[in-house]
């Protein structure tokens, strides 16, 4: 079958891989329909994860046709058109039992890191993912979620981390009513944060980025304020300036660790570490929000020691949370959210692209151009 292969960093292809079986009772094979390339991949294809293997295949997003079964399957059968959540999850261990699916404990070898995570290196359980025709789907029984009938195959395919996700970020910023939302990055996860602050109450949302076609698109998209940080004098000040020198209530770290090259400018007081793993967007959410006031991180930070201003945590008494987003968890009420019209996720698609050409896809997106915001690959029929 053809599949995405990781050659090392900054290279990806597609090549012929063997199927994949089942090799274990609850497993089943799923024929990947369409996946999304993300941007927890480009901190891979960035070579920022450790443990990433040469020959492996990413893609954790995904929806397809169950293929093939295992003898203790009970929940799917032979045709469906499932939402595969991006979380590998058992559904029975303690985390699980309290729906933490993105923490789960047995599906990781490294069960004290994060849970499982398809197509996500070996610090994620080592798991091939859904960038191919086929993918073996563990657990089938506990994430996979037939796709209702009348949702559009590009909504189910972003159910099973952008929305989410997005979502999460602004449930875990504890929004009430009237607050400011500030989200870093407008990616496809901070789009749809912004768009989801609303849903949670929130009385003004402001996003920052330095990439004008998304501020552009996420302004109109969220209905939100969008600024170029690199026209501002300083991000920092600019939201204590806007909040009558208050801070913003919360703050949504959207974008995780950076490229090398794509770091970007020191903060008021604060000599960044220029290069690849840097926390910039983490740095201005936690000083530009207010005192006793919510820092949510979703961004994913691969390197270990990213440097963070601790002290300012600790004196302005910010609450941090932060978490893999637990996608079975949210599946219900996000999947009524887009059919009550409240949310449409395909609209953030804007490239389609044949698997064979996964290298240039990862490309395009990588180094934001054509205007790219989510791409979609499509496997040969
Ligand atoms: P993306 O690369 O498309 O978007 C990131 C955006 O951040 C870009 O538009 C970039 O220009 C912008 N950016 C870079 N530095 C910035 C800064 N200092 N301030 C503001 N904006 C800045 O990625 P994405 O798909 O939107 O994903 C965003 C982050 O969310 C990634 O770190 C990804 O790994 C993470 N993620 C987490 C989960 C989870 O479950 N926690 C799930 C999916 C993605
Ligand atoms: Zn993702």
């Amino acid at each position: 079958m053809l599949a995405m292969n990781y050659r090392g960093p900054y290279r990806v292809r597609a090549d012929h891989k063997p199927y994949p079986e089942i090799l274990h009772p609850e497993d089943a094979i799923v024929r990947v329909t369409r996946s999304c390339i993300c941007g927890s991949d480009l901190h891979l294809y960035h070579g920022l994860v450790p443990d990433t293997r040469v020959g492996m295949t990413f893609g954790h997003e995904f929806i397809g046709i169950v293929e093939e079964i295992g003898p203790s399957v009970q929940n799917l059968k032979v045709g469906d058109h499932v939402i595969v959540p991006f979380n590998v999850a058992c559904g029975k261990c303690v985390f699980c039992e309290q729906q933490m699916y993105g923490n789960c404990h047995e599906s990781n070898s490294q069960a004290t890191a994060v849970g499982g995570i398809f197509g996500y290196s070996h610090t994620a359980g080592g798991y091939d993912g859904g960038q191919a025709e086929y993918v073996r789907v563990p657990y089938a029984d506990v994430g996979p979620t037939v796709i209702p009938a009348e949702m559009h195959p590009d909504d189910a395919v972003l159910l099973t981390d952008v929305v989410p996700t997005g979502y999460q970020a602004a449930e875990m910023g504890g929004i009430k009513p009237g607050d400011t939302v500030v989200v870093f990055g407008a990616g496809p996860v901070g789009i749809m944060a912004a768009k989801c602050a609303w849903l949670f109450g929130a009385g003004r949302v402001i996003v920052i980025d330095h990439i004008e076609y998304r501020l552009e698109f996420v302004k109109n998209y969220a209905q939100c304020e969008a600024y170029n940080f690199r026209s501002l004098e300083d991000p920092v000040l600019f939201i204590k300036k806007t909040t009558d020198w208050i801070g913003a209530d919360v703050c949504i770290d959207a974008v995780g660790c950076e490229a090398a090259g794509s770091a970007l400018q020191t903060i008021t007081g604060v000599k960044l570490m220029l290069q690849a793993g840097a926390a910039t967007a983490l740095h201005w959410a936690i000083n530009s929000v207010k005192k006793g006031g919510i820092v949510s991180i979703v961004g994913v930070y691969g390197p270990t020691g990213n440097l963070i201003p601790i002290g300012n945590v600790v004196n302005k008494g910010i609450t941090i949370r932060a978490n893999q987003a637990s996608v079975k968890r949210l599946l219900p009420r996000l999947i009524e959210h887009i059919k009550e019209g409240r949310l449409d996720p395909k609209a953030i698609i804007t490239h389609r692209v044949p698997l064979e050409e996964v290298g240039d896809a990862y490309h395009i997106f990588s180094a934001k151009l054509d205007n790219c915001i989510k791409t979609i690959l499509i496997p040969p029929s």
